[in-house]
């Protein structure tokens, strides 16, 4: 590979994929890196999400980075404070937090002759030769459009919002909401809050996955034999991939049965047929982001709790009304109403190769290509961008594989022959096509709303394998790109 270029990067944001990025840029001998972050520290979505229950619900030894295995890891699915705590950890060890500029939100990006002119809140930032973006998919909260939301007396907040200064020891609990989120933390709360009424628009499949603590004899046996950590990162990696990420895709269709008894016999655990009947939903396991919980059904079984299905009407002062009159009388409502997964850099003003704004790009739907280039924004590379494989891989595995792409891409603007790289249009038309022909076998087109579909009825997932995304990642085909 040939260095003649030294190329200026830029990289938005410093979560997850954003701190990667970094660490392996700079192992492929790029330095000059600056990581725009809006907020004031790094992190992501482990930093903006605080709720009580919090955890991953991907095995943690499989939620690390390839090249920082972690012996240490507390549970199966680690709580959140501790994933926040390993990005910290790593941030340190690679120093990694020098690239960072924080509270420094990218505004404006334009591409002009070969580089892209960045503007943040904090003023122009100067050109760079390439632009990485790193800024997440569950990102941007949504609050539910019902009247009188502003009205509530009490505290009102997002779950990525979460109001540390509040306790709910004693109090009337609302949730709005029953995805990961509203589960987790009707789990974590049900046993010091006085009651509990969870608004359920959409019932939900639930996988009973133990959490279980590691013990500590194990996580000793990983400090000593750094072997068998990474012959469990494998065994995991395979038995998600080929088992529950094979089956959403329609490629696995034993593991999907499989899927369908445990959650089937998991919601048989609900004792009175009323709440059973509420609990159980109308569509097929797996249309929705499943979630994985062995404690929830046990949670809103319990005397203080109510899983309300009546339709919100309106939010007043003193709680939350529904379609039947009654008002549900709260001290505090919290709305675990989700993302909007489909925004991805927007508001930022992106204005590509001759003078092409994203938001023209990208109106008919979020287009790009193989989930990391975009046709007219060239030397621009995104980690998650449209129809990446989301919500059924370990994340940090499918970034690591998008950041190994973009990187081949980006040595080719380093081999000083070449100045802008971008999809061809007919490659990213193909891609979009084949997307679209094959997500009628997946499990996520089965007639559900869910936040991977978009406004346009369009699943914005991966519809192939894991194996599939890993060999088209692999290699990128250069007969795919114009390059000047
Ligand atoms: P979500 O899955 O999108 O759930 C949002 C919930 O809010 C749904 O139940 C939705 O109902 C409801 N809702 C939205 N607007 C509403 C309205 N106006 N009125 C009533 N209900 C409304 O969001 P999430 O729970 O935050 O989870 C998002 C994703 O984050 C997960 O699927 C998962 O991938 C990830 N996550 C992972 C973990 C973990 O690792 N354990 C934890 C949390 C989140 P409908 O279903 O009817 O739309």
């Amino acid at each position: 590979m040939s260095t003649a270029r030294k190329l200026r990067v830029a990289i938005v944001g410093a979560g997850a994929s954003g701190i990667m990025s970094v660490i392996k840029m700079r192992e492929a001998g790029i330095d000059d890196i600056t990581v725009f972050e809006k907020a004031a520290s790094l992190g992501g979505t482990w930093r903006d999400n605080r709720y009580p229950g919090l955890s991953c619900d991907v095995p943690s030894h499989l939620y690390r980075y390839s090249f920082e295995p972690n012996p240490d890891w507390s549970h199966v699915c680690s709580p959140g404070p501790e994933i926040l705590s390993y990005l910290k950890q790593v941030v340190e060890k690679h120093d990694v937090a020098r690239h960072i500029q924080f509270s420094s939100e990218v505004t404006k990006a334009e591409f002009n002759a070969g580089k892209w002119t960045i503007e943040t809140t904090q003023g122009p930032q100067g050109a760079f030769d390439a632009v990485l973006v790193a800024v997440g998919v569950l990102h941007h909260p949504v609050y539910p459009d019902i009247p009188g939301l502003d009205s509530f007396a009490g505290p009102a907040f997002h779950t990525s919002r979460w109001d540390d200064s509040v306790s709910l020891k004693g109090k009337r609990v609302g949730i709005i909401g029953t995805g990961s989120t509203a589960t987790q933390i009707t789990g974590a709360v049900i046993g010091e809050v006085a009651n509990l009424s969870l608004f359920q628009r959409t019932a939900q499949w639930v996988l009973p996955l133990p959490n279980t603590p590691i013990p500590e004899e194990e996580k000793a046996d990983y400090r000593a034999n750094p072997g068998k950590l990474d012959a469990e990162y494998g065994r995991l990696a395979k038995e998600f991939n080929s088992n529950f990420a094979a089956a959403v895709v329609g490629a696995n269709d034993e593991a999907y049965q499989g899927m369908v008894m445990a959650c089937q016999s998991n919601l048989d655990r609900v004792k009175d047929p009323e709440l059973k009947a509420k609990l159980t939903p109308d569509y097929k396991v797996g249309c929705k982001r499943m979630i994985m919980s062995d404690i929830f059904y046990e949670a809103v079984q319990q005397p203080n709790a109510e899983v309300v299905t009546d339709k919100i009407t309106a939010i007043e002062p003193g709680g939350v009304r529904t379609a039947d009159g009654r008002l549900h009388e709260l001290d505090v409502l919290v709305l675990a109403t989700g993302f909007d997964t489909h925004r991805f850099v927007r508001p930022m003003n992106v204005i590509g190769r001759e003078g092409r704004r994203l938001d023209e790009i990208w109106s008919g739907g979020n287009e790009g290509y193989l989930g990391v280039t975009v046709p007219d924004l060239p030397n621009w590379f995104m980690i998650g961008g449209p129809n990446s494989p989301i919500g059924n891989f370990s994340w940090l595995m499918t970034a690591e594989n998008q950041f190994n792409y973009a990187m081949k891409l980006i040595d080719k603007l380093r081999s000083g022959n070449v100045t802008e790289i971008s999809p061809k249009v007919e490659a990213v038309r193909a891609f979009n096509a084949a997307v679209k022909a094959k997500m009628p076998d997946t499990i996520w087109a089965t007639g559900c709303n869910s936040w991977y579909v978009d406004k346009n009825g369009h699943v914005a997932s991966w519809p192939w394998t894991y194996e599939k995304f890993e060999a088209d990642m692999a290699e990128p085909v250069l007969d795919h790109y114009e390059m000047a």
